[in-house]
């Protein structure tokens, strides 16, 4: 989508040189990865900056220095065999003007490209200044005046045949200028914020790219994954898992005992784990790709300068990958209490007698269920009557009727009333099923997810718009309101993975220097690592049906899947969600042994939009847990129990 590398220093260098016009093109008879270059190859001949072409939405976006000639670029593209259609001016990003607002709209039903640009054109009709609209995020963006009533919006969406949902006021961020020292520090193509996964992936991207890069770290090198996150919790996860299953295998005729935890030991193990892995996979590649790295905090002075310790940064692009940090409910005493986190739960060095945890998300279930594997009570406790409530109720059910078997207490619909510390412990008062109850516990973990990390970084002087939850707002090439900042990872309050970060670290890199490449979610995988673990991808059952979808479904209980019978473990669930009239598959949710791994197959599926049928003719190894997703894309046509074994 974008041109050759060659072209980037001319692109870049025009672009400096003065202000660029934007166009939009209509281009029809593009099909594919390489009509796009060939598009873009022909505006740049023809004399553009910077050129953009995208086959699936049929246009192209060109920058233009001075007074744009149409009729030499419309001539380009026509003589490469593809046909120009109407050009419009793109208006450049509004300032953030006193009557001017700009806002988030949610919008649910939209499911592909065309459905952005019926969105965007109804807006547009209603009056909207610049509407984006983004059918992965289900959100559009636009500006109009901050006097407008705002129905008409949500009317002319819903005319359109989606359905609007809240309009957020983007918070206005006016640029504070402090001008001192500027001109004292060096100047770089990209400067990133951040170490994590995000800023890794940004670096990479930009210094493969043949861009002078500098990051900048205020914590420890690799950021949450490696360090608090991802690493850390699966290994000591693992470690549960064994010791759990070293007093509850079921297997007659062997005998195993778990005989005691050494909680230091197993810290110490893992600690040595996350230090050599962060000097692997960070650390080292720093030298090896050959960027600065910058030790300190990072705050914008305005919008092309960082103010690192005193040090001025300037850059022409800007990656801010800052990550997001636990963040603390709204819950009366609890500011006044020693609670722990994920991070420093994970590094307790004395396993507490009852472990009390407010939040099941993905990191209370896999957190509460580390500690009861290692022997502690614990108490999961949820404001939401349904346990995984984002996900199909059957996975929420099977993973409830999983815990509680194991001896885990789990409270859905819970009100918390307050929370006090005294010489007997924490006490974490609560409503819940009609009564009021106190849970007394020796720790307290609070996982009710994460407070993206942007107070430290000015972002007013940078004229970066961020939303009600903190978070930097960005559009589908993740540009946020200043179109030299460029944001990624969990800052944005996206999925919150390592991969998506990465993914998006890249594409942000690569847009900071001058792409127009869109980020890509259209199949991300999510799982859980508790003893089944969850994993899901694609859409829900629901989620289908408020697409647009007639959706059908089927449901195949793991006591169906030979895998789980020759390892005695019964406990879990497939559901595959496909469209009826289409028979695509839409979704794939699991609870299993190794459900994590079996995903990858379900992304595959809903991301090259196989059919239940591709999934029923195509091999699955017996005894595997992944011929569970073959036995429940059988289960749409036929009874699984009525088959032979090979899932034949
Ligand atoms: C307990 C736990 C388990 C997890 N398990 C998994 C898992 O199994 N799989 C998975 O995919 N994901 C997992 N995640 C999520 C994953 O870790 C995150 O999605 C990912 O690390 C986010 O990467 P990032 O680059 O956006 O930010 P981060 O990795 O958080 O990096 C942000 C960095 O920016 C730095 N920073 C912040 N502000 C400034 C500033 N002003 N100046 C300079 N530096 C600054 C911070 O110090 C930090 O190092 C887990 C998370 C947690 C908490």
């Amino acid at each position: 989508m974008t041109s050759s590398t060659d072209n980037n220093a001319g692109r870049q260098s025009a672009a400096a040189a003065g202000e660029l016009t934007r166009l939009r093109m209509r281009v029809d008879g593009m099909t594919c990865p390489s009509c796009e270059r060939h598009v873009e190859q022909a505006l740049l001949n023809a004399g553009a900056a910077e050129a953009g072409a995208d086959f699936r939405r049929g246009e192209a976006v060109v920058s233009v220095q001075g007074p744009p000639d149409e009729a030499a670029l419309r001539a380009a593209v026509e003589a490469t065999g593809y046909r120009p259609g109407l050009v419009e001016r793109i208006s450049p990003e509004p300032e953030a003007d006193a009557d001017q607002s700009q806002y988030r709209l949610s919008v649910e039903g939209m499911t592909c490209t065309d459905c952005e640009r019926h969105v965007s054109e109804a807006l547009l009709d209603a009056g909207a200044l610049n509407p984006v609209a983004n059918f992965r995020r289900g959100e559009a963006h636009f500006s109009a005046p901050s006097a407008a009533e705002l129905r008409p919006f949500e009317e002319a969406v819903a005319s359109a045949g989606y359905r609007p949902g809240q309009v957020e006021v983007l918070t206005p961020q006016r640029a504070e200028t402090h001008r001192n020292g500027r001109g004292g520090g060096d100047r770089y193509d990209l400067a990133i914020v951040g170490s994590g996964g995000g800023a890794f992936a940004a670096a990479i991207t930009a210094t493969e790219r043949g861009a002078r890069v500098v990051m900048i770290e205020r914590g420890t090198l690799g950021g949450t994954c490696v360090n608090i996150g991802c690493v850390p919790s699966k290994t000591q996860l693992r470690a549960g898992e064994l010791y759990w299953h070293a007093a509850h295998q079921p297997f007659q005729g062997i005998r195993t005992r778990a005989e005691s935890i050494d909680l230091p030991g197993m810290v110490h193990q893992k600690d040595e784990l996350v230090a050599s892995l962060r000097k692997e996979k960070y650390g080292d590649l720093i030298d090896a790709y050959g960027w600065e790295l910058v030790r300190g905090e990072a705050a914008f002075e305005d919008s092309g300068i960082l103010r690192v310790d005193g040090r001025a940064i300037q850059a022409d692009g800007f990656v801010v990958a800052t990550g997001a940090r636990p963040a603390v409910p709204p819950i009366q005493g609890l500011n006044r209490v020693d609670y722990l986190t994920s991070t420093s739960l994970l590094n307790l060095k004395r396993l507490p007698e009852h472990l009390i945890v407010i939040g099941a998300g993905y990191v209370g279930l896999e957190l509460g269920q580390l500690f009861h594997h290692l022997g502690s009570r614990v108490t999961l406790m949820q404001r939401s009557e349904r346990m995984l409530s984002g996900y199909d109720p059957e996975i929420g059910d099977v993973v409830h009727e999983v815990l509680t078997a194991e001896g885990i207490e789990v409270l859905l619909g819970v009100t918390y009333l307050d929370v006090k510390q005294d010489a007997a412990g924490k006490h974490v008062r609560v409503r819940a099923g009609g009564h009021e109850r106190t849970i007394q516990g020796d720790a307290l973990l609070v996982a009710t997810g994460r407070t993206p990390n942007t107070e430290a970084l000015n972002l007013a002087s940078a004229g970066v718009n961020i939303g009600s939850r903190g978070e930097i707002v960005v559009d589908e090439h993740l540009r946020t309101s200043n179109p030299r900042v460029f944001a990624a990872g969990d800052v944005t309050l996206g999925p919150q993975y390592v991969y998506v970060a990465a993914h998006e670290g890249a594409v942000a890199a690569e847009n900071a220097l001058g792409g127009t490449r869109p980020v890509d979610l259209r199949a991300v995988p999510g799982v859980t690592f508790t003893s089944p673990s969850i994993a899901t991808v694609g859409l829900t059952e629901e989620a289908a049906r408020q697409a647009g979808h007639g959706p059908k479904s089927s449901i195949l209980p793991l006591h169906a899947v030979p895998r789980a019978l020759v390892h005695r473990d019964e406990r879990g669930i497939f559901k595959v969600v496909a469209d009826a009239h289409t028979d695509q598959v839409l979704g794939v949710h699991i609870v299993a042994e190794n459900a994590g791994d079996v995903i990858y197959a379900g992304v595959l599926a809903v991301r090259f939009h196989l059919t239940v049928k591709d999934l029923t003719d195509t091999f699955a190894p017996y005894l595997t847990m992944s011929e569970g997703l073959k036995l429940a894309a059988q289960t749409f046509g036929r009874d699984v129990s009525k088959l032979s074994c090979c899932a034949a």
